[in-house]
């Protein structure tokens, strides 16, 4: 079996404990407005076109994002980095796009990287068949889940989609004790209000077991605004700026109420 991989980042050090390689697996259901990985939503290879120009010649090459690889080719890819991992109590993360978009690839990945010994880790939206969600949850160490937005109609309209199912499916994974760590993207004009952020703590307070053990504030940054215009798309979030530290700072507060530990940035 292959799956479709758009990227793959080595000594990554925001996507779980420790150095890790993550794999990026392409398909998204989401069509989030801020997503910094927009050649990660469709299922399928994606066109990139690059438009340079010198003097008064324009040049332009076309490259194609997402290659098949097997569950072995990823178990060879980490292996050239596995006493980084070893030594920083690191893993694989397998994130996206939505790596639960693969499910059976997902499922068989992370199968092999069990049986070899090292620490996975899955970075997912949520927006997923729950039994798809269940059938991973033996060979995953880690959740890294997003919570995006409390209220249904505002993650429809920031999103496309609302978010019952999303909360069923961390309910479900709270409930089977499974490790998490919450992450919430910071975003200005989308949920950085403090009444969302309250409602978003109160939701949380009202959840968490014992397997939440992180909450992680992901400040809104623009790094993925130039793919847009490459892929044909249009980058909705011009007017959009970063939080400020100070008001990341205030939010940190308002969810150290909860009792778990928060941190800005992952
Ligand atoms: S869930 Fe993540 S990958 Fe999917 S559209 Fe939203 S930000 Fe992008």
């Amino acid at each position: 079996m292959k799956g479709l991989i758009f990227n793959i980042k080595r000594y990554s050090i925001h996507d779980g404990p420790g150095i890790r390689v993550t794999f990026f697996l392409k398909g998204c259901p989401l069509s989030c407005m801020w997503c910094h990985n927009p050649e990660g939503i469709s299922p399928h290879p994606s066109e990139i076109t690059e438009k340079r120009k010198i003097g008064d010649r324009e040049f332009v090459r076309k490259k194609i994002s997402g290659s098949y690889y097997t569950a072995c080719d990823l178990l060879e890819i980490a292996g050239r980095e596995k006493i980084f991992m070893e030594q920083s109590g690191g893993g694989v993360t397998f994130s996206g796009g939505e790596p639960l978009m693969q499910p059976a690839f997902l499922a068989e990945a992370l199968r092999a990287f069990r049986s070899a010994g090292y620490h996975s880790a899955v970075d997912t939206a949520g927006y997923c068949r729950k039994k798809d969600l269940e059938s991973i949850i033996e060979f995953t160490d880690l959740f890294l889940f997003d919570l995006k937005h409390p209220d249904s109609k505002m993650h429809r309209h920031f999103t496309g989609a609302g978010n019952r199912l999303i909360l069923e499916n961390l309910e479900m994974l709270v409930q089977s004790g499974s490790r998490i760590h919450l992450r919430i993207p910071v975003i200005p004009g989308v949920n950085e209000n403090t009444e969302t952020m309250t409602l978003m703590r109160d939701y949380i307070k009202s959840i968490a077991g014992s397997g939440v053990e992180l909450i992680s504030l992901l400040p809104y940054h623009r790094t993925g605004s130039s793919k847009y215009g490459k892929l044909g798309m249009e980058y909705r979030m011009e007017d959009c700026k970063p939080p400020r530290r100070e008001r990341l700072e205030e939010i940190r507060e308002m969810f150290m109420e909860t009792g778990i530990d928060v941190n800005i940035g992952g």
